[in-house]
């Protein structure tokens, strides 16, 4: 029976509105939708988590501090914030938009990104008029038989990217999926899960310059190494900033590479390793518990001035990171290391943020100020305008509002216990380890042809 278009129209409305079809087929899925829903920590995490011995953190300014978690959203309660989140995450993937060649339903953005590879998918509008034959090919196919397919062996380190990620994540996870079938077949994902790289980087992992392959310049710890991509601010598509402590200082390093797949690659290699990492850490805990912990984004980073404990010292123009629970300020947004770094604790603990600064306050400052109190002393810190104002207090306010967790008093390595190399090695061959020692080992941020070297970002 042949319907007029206003017909199909309508038969297209039924198929958007069966279950799977009503969130963009790419980036519809929340990060970890289970990790945010389930209600309790299992018990191999809790009885980590109470074992340490609580200590008080350090609040110091310039020094460095030891009492952040550094994970990011665990298996906790679903809370108001990240109910938000997962309710928003739903509503802006809204799928307008439909690939034909594929039979999935993706929004605006992600049609953008079909559109670039035009042999792959070809995306028609929902809004358009629509033949028959075209909504009955949708009608066959759609968003829940399109992931049973192409997203069939997607590891459970792999970073599953939504719409608020940046555009190389994206990208990427598009073409992971459609172009080169990695989900379907496991032998593609040897660039990210191969031990050669994976478990080499489970135990150590090595920046070297090219000229020097057998110098490292750094050995980055597992357990507190971190990495998040940072285009805007390397001011490169692919820069990608990766994180470690030293001394229990956060270091940067920033990287950037001109394939953008090889940069994915890279952070899903570190995912999987950490991964690894993880499961040796807290056997027993579930996927979804150890997946949040992977890696994590800032929660907040931008200038604003800062002055000194006797708030006589004048304002200074400062780079300020807020990841989990530290503070950091940099002179530069590409500094290797923190000119300081505070701990922002609970309200329990006696923090607070205010709005504005104390009448005494001396010297030329930006406008918009804000106080932190803390039991040891207020940080007056100014904004230049209002809008970055109310985004600090908001960041500040949702760390003070979530109550201190028991491994947050002890420190990152509270959290995360000390491994043996040994330990790691069980599980999986480490040849290179094995093979001369840390030190002798080549640089391993390369590919196994050498010929792609990741390229430390330039420091402006
Ligand atoms: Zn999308």
């Amino acid at each position: 029976m042949a319907l007029e278009p206003e017909g199909n129209n309508r038969l297209l409305q039924d198929v958007l509105a069966r279950p799977g079809n009503e969130t963009c087929a790419d980036c519809g899925n929340p990060v970890t939708p289970q990790a945010l829903l389930s209600s309790t920590p299992s018990k191999a995490l809790l009885s980590l988590s109470t074992k340490q011995a609580p200590r008080t953190p350090a609040k110091k300014l310039d020094s460095p501090l030891d009492g952040s978690s550094g994970d990011g959203a665990s298996g906790s309660a679903l809370t108001d914030t990240s109910r938000a989140a997962y309710v928003t995450e739903f509503s802006t993937s809204k799928p307008d938009w439909a690939s034909l060649t594929l039979g999935v339903f993706v929004c605006q953005a992600c049609s953008l990104l079909h559109r670039s590879i035009p042999h792959i998918s070809r995306v028609k509008s929902v809004q358009d008029t629509w033949d028959a034959s075209d909504v009955e090919l949708m009608a066959a196919t759609g968003n829940n038989a399109a992931k049973a397919k192409y997203e069939q062996k997607v590891p459970a380190f792999y970073y599953r990217p939504t719409h608020t990620d940046c555009k190389l994540l994206r990208e990427q996870w598009i073409r992971a999926k459609y172009e080169r079938n990695e989900f379907e077949f496991i032998e593609k994902q040897e660039p990210y899960s191969a031990e050669y790289k994976a478990w080499t980087l489970s135990c150590l992992l090595f920046v070297s310059s090219p000229t020097k392959a057998r110098d490292p310049k750094a050995v980055m710890k597992i357990e507190t190494l971190n990495a998040t991509f940072q285009p805007a601010k390397i001011g490169n598509p692919c820069g990608l900033q990766i994180t470690y402590l030293k001394d229990n200082s956060t270091r940067n390093i920033f990287v950037y590479h001109s394939d953008a797949k090889e940069m994915v690659d890279w952070f899903n290699a570190i995912r999987a390793a950490r991964f690894h990492y993880l499961q040796v850490a807290f056997p027993g805990a579930s996927d979804e518990e150890l997946v949040p912990k992977l890696t994590r984004n800032f929660m907040k980073e931008g200038f604003m001035e800062k002055t000194g404990p006797k708030h006589t010292e004048g304002f200074k123009k400062r780079w300020f990171t807020m990841d989990d629970r530290r503070l950091m300020y940099f002179k530069d947004p590409l500094d290797a290391y923190a000119r300081g770094e505070v701990f922002i604790g609970s309200k329990e603990n006696s923090y607070t943020v205010l709005s504005g600064l104390p009448p005494s306050t001396q010297g030329y400052h930006w406008n918009h100020g804000i106080t932190i109190v803390t039991p040891d002393r207020k940080f007056l810190f100014a904004c230049e305008t209002e809008a970055e104002q109310r985004d600090w207090i908001v960041a500040f306010q949702r760390v003070i509002n979530r109550p201190m967790r028991p491994q947050e008093y002890a420190g990152y390595h509270g959290d995360l216990p000390q491994l043996k190399v040994s330990q790691l090695c069980d599980r999986g061959k480490v040849e290179l380890i094995h093979s001369g020692g840390p030190f002798q080992t080549q640089a391993l941020m390369t590919t196994r042809s050498g010929s792609s070297q990741l390229k430390p970002a330039q420091s402006r």
